[in-house]
């Protein structure tokens, strides 16, 4: 048996001031299974559960949402669904209603992967033990990721709501030992490079506090579409978060992220700009996902999700023109 202790933090500066090496602890859903599997051994757990992280706030110039609300919550907030279907929709294709009900904005931000091997303590993982290998790179990658890869690891991100607040260029705001800051969503994700055990550009002690989503046009006329071996309850093979802003029957603005086979939330700003100023059509939505998958790599068990990917893209990208 593993001893830790457990404090139940009674503000954010208390929970700050447990200091680096303490784990936050909210719904609970990924920490306590990793727990349970000796994947992550914390010597600490600070609840933060009870602490007031949990409103979703309405701006002049965007949504504050809370570090604790939770995926239901955000999912059926009527201010998401006008404003971003995009995070709705990819928040309800998530897990199950009951994880939905618990699971929070901050646990889904920071959710590890589902790499088998990372979650297997007898096989190598630079990711769980860092200089042991990667099972995975002669392995089953069939769920493994295609862009953002490194020689040490190849782990896919899992999350989708991830997936759609990269396409709308979220901020997160974080509270730390040496005080307040905001990190850009495309920032806060790692890619593995030589050191895969580094997946947050968290500094040590640092507290997710809200996230801030920008209002925009694209951003209300947003469509979440998700591939998966079942109906409910799967990880995406693929998906795709895309937003279009149309005026004068031309794209002026375009949001798009690809989920289910980055190392991180894929946002391919090269293919946003490829569809601005483009008429709102296949031919369009197919060269921006020839784009989104460039510098792929695939392996012997993966290879599918390239066309995979792309015609996901372009289904994302018609939906959303069709409008949300
Ligand atoms: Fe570990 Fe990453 Fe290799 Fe999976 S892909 S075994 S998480 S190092």
């Amino acid at each position: 048996m593993r001893h830790f202790s457990y404090q139940r933090a009674a503000s954010v500066e208390d929970a700050v001031r447990a200091g680096p090496g303490a784990a936050f602890l909210a719904g609970g859903t990924s920490l306590v299974d990793l727990m349970k599997l000796e994947v992550l051994n914390p010597s600490r757990l600070v609840d933060v559960s009870r602490l007031d992280l949990r409103g979703i706030e309405a701006r002049p110039d965007g949504l504050r949402i809370g570090a604790c609300a939770t995926n239901s919550e955000v999912a059926a907030h009527p201010e998401v669904k006008r404003r971003f279907p995009v995070l709705s929709e990819a928040l309800l294709s998530g897990a199950s209603p009951q994880l939905r009900n618990v699971a929070t904005v901050a646990g889904n931000l920071m959710q590890r992967t589902r790499c088998a091997y990372y979650r297997d303590l007898a096989t190598a993982c630079n990711k769980r033990e860092p200089g042991s290998g990667c099972a995975a790179l002669e392995g089953w990658t069939r769920m493994h990721a295609i862009l953002g890869g490194s020689e040490r690891c190849i782990a896919l991100h899992p999350s989708d709501m991830c997936v759609a607040m990269a396409a709308l260029q979220a901020v997160i705001h974080v509270r730390g030992p040496n005080g307040d800051r905001d990190i850009p969503f495309g920032d806060f994700h790692l890619l593995p490079g030589d050191h895969p055990e580094r997946e947050f550009a968290l500094e040590p002690g640092e507290l997710v506090l809200s996230v801030f989503i920008p209002f925009s046009a694209a951003g209300m006329r947003s469509r979440y579409v998700k591939v998966r071996d079942r109906a409910s309850y799967a990880f995406a093979l693929a998906s795709c978060a895309a937003g279009l802003e149309i005026a004068s029957g031309k794209i002026r603005a375009a949001q798009l992220a690809l989920g289910g086979v980055g190392t991180k939330p894929w946002r391919v700003p090269e293919a946003e700009q490829a569809l601005q100023g483009q008429s709102p059509e296949r031919v369009a939505f197919q060269r921006a996902a020839e784009i989104a998958v460039r510098g792929a790599q695939t392996r012997r068990d993966n290879a599918f999700k390239m066309e995979l990917a792309r015609r996901t893209a372009v289904r994302a990208l018609t939906l959303a023109a069709e409008g949300a």
